[in-house]
């Protein structure tokens, strides 16, 4: 008979209760009433969990390993669940005795200190959520909780880089520009030799991989695998996870090859430290579950980044109140907040007893500049071969249809944009845009949603241009171009968002007080009917905007 029936308890009563039994056939016999009585899931998962949790302690008595008989995977899966510091002190001897591995002993030495740290008080008891909060639903219940790394070992910076038609997308490109500036600084700066790598996960995409090394990277790694053709949540988050923890010995490292291209100074790091996703509809997707399987924290849409010290004084990151604390190489993710009205600098800070890397950014496409291809650059392009689990290819794609129409407007590199200026003839003023855009080589016609959502009747040939397809803005396309003529345009903030970022900003407007004269580099006060016919003169006769800009308007 059992001390504890679960049945004469409500779940939320239950949870401390359980934590303390720890007789595991008493726990059977309370799982096999439950079972037979109410059947509650969530009581279930309490008693299975901690089953499970007791099971895992008694699997295996320290004295029995032989570090040199377990891979550094297997030696760490055994070290994590040691609480004893003597235990833990006769394993790390006899790694030393034996096969003195730089990541074995990293790992004993690890849980040495956080078990020693726990011992002194330094650090709290974690709980299972399952037992801590016992009345919630525990849909995570099988990833067990986070345990994230402590005293980890993490290097370079990783680039994802997206595909689409068999090509890499610009913004993976500008990316791997930015990637290379951002670690030569590092490099010299902390003396360091880390490295950009490109992550490149779809079909046949060895090429692709090689061709990342042109634009900055110096390894790159892919997994290729025709189900993999298109971007699909599951599998590409557990491939990226899977590459990322290689070698790690975590206890979610899957990974089964060498992880020789992860080795810096002899050692093979557990996680990057930082990693960059782009900024697009997959690219946001994938971002966001990968960081939260690596735990670490994302700070997405940026469009800005730069890595240097930081001094924090928040007790949560520093462990004591009133102290101050100073972390390096900290990357400074830059990007817009509340619809672009000001910047925040996201910083993703360790905290004692718990690191977070990756530190990780999503970047909006056009936000860096596209670096020209070196095609002699030398780098180490790696297969990684991934195990694919068929069940993450439960959804396939049967059939699928390009849309008709759509329109890109990043990667111009100039953007007419029309606002409720033209007004006054709606048809008139979309012709005298199209005129300026076709005097540029590579341009195409922006609007603001002040038109989107007008009224004006246009004549047939060009309504297809006051479409929400060429809005530019917070709920529009996000665009970065090296000239961005705005005409008729207030400048509202959710405008402001979409196009602020472009190189050079020049805009024409009846209003000498309008907003958008605060961020334009040149501002022309006059008539857009007037003004646009003139530009598109001086563009074909070979003059440079910012020059006719500067002979008209008070900058
Ligand atoms: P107006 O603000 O009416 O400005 C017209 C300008 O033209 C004025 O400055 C005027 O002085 C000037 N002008 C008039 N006649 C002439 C002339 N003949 N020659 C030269 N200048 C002239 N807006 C976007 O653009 N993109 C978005 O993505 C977007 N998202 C939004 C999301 C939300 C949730 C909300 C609430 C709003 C959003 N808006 C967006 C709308 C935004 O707030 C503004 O209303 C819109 O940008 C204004 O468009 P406009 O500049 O064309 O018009």
């Amino acid at each position: 008979m059992v001390e504890l029936d679960p049945r004469d308890y409500e779940i939320a009563e239950l949870g401390p209760k359980v934590r303390e039994v720890e007789d595991l056939e008493e726990l059977e016999e309370m799982l096999e009433l439950e079972e037979g009585g109410p059947n509650r899931e969530d009581v279930k998962t309490l008693l299975v969990s901690r089953i499970e949790r007791l099971e895992a302690e008694d699997e295996e008595s320290p004295q029995d390993i032989d570090p040199s008989e377990l891979t550094v995977a297997e030696l760490g899966n055994v070290v994590r669940k040691i609480e004893e510091v003597d235990e833990l002190e006769v394993l790390l001897e006899e790694e030393k005795k034996g096969q003195d591995r730089k990541t074995a002993k990293r790992l004993i030495e690890s849980q040495l200190e956080s078990v020693q740290g726990s011992e002194e008080g330094e650090t709290t008891e974690r709980l299972p959520p399952e037992e801590k909060y016992p009345e919630l639903d525990h849909p995570t219940a099988d990833k067990q909780y986070v345990k994230a790394l402590s005293g980890g070992v993490y290097r370079d910076m990783w680039v994802y880089c997206e595909t689409q038609g068999g090509e890499l997308i610009d913004v993976s490109k500008e990316m791997l520009g930015k990637a290379r500036e951002l670690m030569d600084g590092y490099n010299d700066s902390y003396d360091a030799e880390e490295r950009v790598v490109a992550v490149v996960i779809g079909d046949s995409v060895e090429g692709l991989a090689e061709e990342t090394i042109a634009y900055g990277a110096d390894v790159a790694i892919y997994t290729e695998d025709e189900r993999l053709e298109r971007f699909y949540h599951k599998p590409y988050t557990e491939v990226f996870c899977e590459m990322a923890r290689a070698g790690s010995g975590s206890e979610w490292d899957r990974s089964e090859g060498d992880a020789n291209w992860k080795t810096i100074d002899g050692e093979v790091y557990d996680e990057p430290r930082y990693v960059l996703f782009p900024a697009t509809n997959n690219g946001r997707d994938l971002s966001a579950q990968v960081q939260a399987e690596l735990d670490s924290g994302l700070a997405s849409d940026c469009s800005g980044l730069y890595i240097e010290e930081t001094v924090i004084s928040n007790p949560a990151k520093t462990g004591e109140a009133g102290d101050k604390k100073e972390f390096e190489r900290v990357l400074h993710m830059k990007r817009p907040d509340f619809s672009g009205f000001e910047y925040s600098t996201i910083l993703c800070l360790d905290a004692p007893g718990r690191e977070f890397h990756p530190q990780g950014a999503s970047v909006i496409p056009g936000s860096f500049d596209l670096p020209d291809p070196d095609p002699e650059r030398e780098g180490e392009v790696v297969e990684f071969e991934a195990t694919l689990d068929e069940e993450w290819f439960r959804v396939t794609i049967e059939d699928h249809d390009r849309l008709e129409g759509g329109v890109d407007l990043t990667g111009r590199e100039v953007i007419v944009a029309l606002g409720r200026g033209i007004g006054d003839d709606p048809t008139k003023g979309i012709e005298l845009g199209l005129d300026l855009v076709d005097a540029f080589e590579d341009a195409d016609l922006g609007i603001t949603r002040g038109i989107v959502t007008s009224s004006y009747q246009f004549e047939g040939h060009v309504e297809q241009y006051s479409k929400e397809e060429r809005q530019i803005g917070e709920t529009g396309q996000v665009v970065a171009p090296d000239l961005y003529i705005a005409a008729g345009i207030s400048g509202a903030i959710q405008h402001k968002v979409g196009m602020d970022e472009s190189d050079t900003i020049v805009s024409i407007n009846t209003d000498p007080e309008a907003d958008i004269k605060d961020f334009s580099d040149y501002f022309i006060e006059g008539d857009l009917f007037e003004v646009l016919p003139k530009l598109t003169e001086a563009v074909e006769r070979g003059e440079p905007v910012p020059a006719v800009a500067d002979g008209r308007g008070d900058d």
